[in-house]
């Protein structure tokens, strides 16, 4: 599977199509948000968890493919992330975020998945919204935030040029006081990167590993 950290060091704000063969084209990456109260850039924080995670999924023996390793760059853009995981033949194309708002009292925990598109995402688009719904569970019962539930996306050149199973965990908001500081500490880090890991696995239907 491939694990994707969202953003990195910087944004990138040349554009690109947010499908294959579309005049619609979308910036690469607006950086994405940061800790209203911890200071933590949301692709630090992604970061963290992807590399937590990459060992557990490992240690269930499953071959995993980061797209980067290090918040050190410029965002290499959707396009590439996606590439990656398609080159990688993977099971589960796994993006790992979390949101930020201009309403400080939101918070809690959702997953994406891409809606339909003929030509664009039917052929990933039931398997996407089963992972969906089975890490979003595994995720809201580790980590113990409020459930937001799913949400289909049309929008998102992550999802549009992906040719494997794709999905986008918002795993809390960093604009919320609550989120932030628990996101935050290494403890949440650490169940986060465990939902995501029993999540994976019961998507894969993989005997359930102690993700531990
Ligand atoms: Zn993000």
């Amino acid at each position: 599977m491939v694990i994707d950290a969202g953003h990195d060091l910087h944004g990138n704000s040349e554009t690109e199509p947010i499908g294959p063969g579309s005049s619609t084209r979308k910036i690469k990456d607006g950086g994405g948000t940061h800790g209203v109260v911890s200071g933590l850039t949301e692709a630090e924080l992604n970061m963290r968890v992807a590399a937590r995670l990459r060992p557990l999924l490992e240690r269930a023996g499953i071959r995993v493919v980061m797209t980067r390793t290090e918040t050190a760059g410029t965002s290499m853009g959707n396009i590439a992330r996606a590439r990656i995981a398609n080159r990688a033949g993977a099971s589960l194309f796994l993006r790992i975020h979390a949101d930020g708002s201009t309403d400080p009292s939101a918070r809690g925990s959702h997953t994406l998945y891409p809606a339909l598109r003929r030509g664009w995402t039917d052929d990933v688009y039931a398997e996407s919204k089963r992972a969906a719904r089975v890490v979003q569970a595994e995720m809201v019962r580790t980590l113990q935030f409020p459930d937001r539930g799913l949400q289909e996306r049309s929008d998102f050149t992550g999802f549009n040029w992906a040719d494997i199973p794709v999905i986008l965990v918002e795993m809390g908001f960093m604009t919320n006081r609550t989120d932030d500081r628990l996101l935050a500490m290494a403890t949440y880090q650490r169940r986060a990167a465990v939902g995501l890991c029993r999540g994976t696995l019961r998507f894969l239907r993989r005997p359930s590993a102690p993700c531990a």
